[in-house]
């Protein structure tokens, strides 16, 4: 049997997540020894364990034929590959960096500076639109130090809690871009490697879709059960079951995390009672 080969990042931010990812879609992968690549063990998929600075070109190759890695490396390496889904980890968003007492005034800052970065061709793009001229020195690694060392006026480098910056004198002064993880797949899959891709978004959507959701069952009187069901959203609404008590009836949501407490507030305002509140696996709509 055909089996759709899928390449993750080696070691770094994005590996771990990646196969947590696989797991939660139910694919068994041990990697104990850190081989390069290997098979899962209940899914018809190899997974090959790459730098992502390479994920790009193998997968438009077909070496591979999906993978997984931040939407700044796809951007970046501008490959013949399609992007298939968010994957809601490792983000964060690229920024413009200048040593911290500077004065900061608005992009035109960057007229005529010299930008280091491990990210040309998203920089020079962005520069290009705008009508800037800056000068680019492209950098493996280490972004950070460049101003400190004098080899450039700013940066453009990923920024997630800023800490980094502060410790190398720096402050952010533009953000460029917003990414994420995201699945990629090659453009020319074979029809049966389309199916095992499609079997694995369904689970990753499926997965997706319970993240950041509550079930909430709750107990109320009859009376106040219509007060109840404004407050939930739920799927398409919310499941009313009688209780064993006359007069009285049980409702099931879902609700997202973000607004959680508020609306349990709501609902014990409302008379609410025996509120449960429990994590989402899976949810398939
Ligand atoms: P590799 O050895 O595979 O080339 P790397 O050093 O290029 O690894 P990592 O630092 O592991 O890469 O980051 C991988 C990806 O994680 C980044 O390209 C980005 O999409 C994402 N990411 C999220 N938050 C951060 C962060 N704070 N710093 C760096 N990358 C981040
Ligand atoms: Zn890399």
């Amino acid at each position: 049997m055909e089996k759709i080969k899928i390449a993750i990042q080696k070691s770094g931010r994005l590996s771990e997540k990646s196969l947590n990812l696989l797991t939660e879609c139910g694919i068994k992968v041990s990697n104990g020894d850190r081989k390069l690549r290997t098979d899962a063990r209940n899914f018809p998929m190899e997974i090959l364990f790459l730098r992502d600075d390479d994920i790009p070109q193998y997968v438009e190759q077909g070496v591979a034929d999906i993978g997984i890695l931040g939407e700044n490396e796809v951007w970046e390496k501008d490959k013949e590959v399609d992007i298939i889904e968010k994957l809601g980890f490792g983000n964060c968003r690229l920024s413009l960096a200048i040593p911290k007492d500077e004065q900061y005034t608005n992009i035109n800052y960057f007229q005529g500076k010299r930008i280091a970065t491990s990210y040309p061709k998203i920089l020079s793009n962005y520069f290009k639109n705008k009508g800037i001229n800056v000068k680019i020195e492209e950098l493996g690694g280490s972004v950070e130090i460049a101003t400190g060392i004098g080899l450039a006026d700013a940066i453009f480098d990923i920024v997630s809690t800023g800490s980094t910056l502060l410790m190398n004198g720096l402050k952010e002064a533009e953000a460029i871009i917003r990414s994420e993880a995201v699945l990629i797949s090659n453009r020319n899959l074979s029809p049966a490697k389309t199916v095992l891709l499609e079997q694995l978004l369904f689970r990753i959507k499926a997965y997706k879709n319970g993240q950041g959701k509550k079930y909430v069952l709750l107990n109320a009187r009859n009376e106040v059960i219509p007060e109840i069901v404004k407050l939930l959203p739920g799927m398409r609404s919310p499941s009313i079951l009688p209780l064993a008590d006359e007069g009285w009836s049980s409702v099931h949501s879902v609700i997202s995390d973000d607004d959680f407490w508020e609306i349990i507030d709501e609902l014990k305002r409302h008379g609410a009672e025996g509120i449960l509140v429990v994590p989402i696996e899976k949810m398939i709509q």
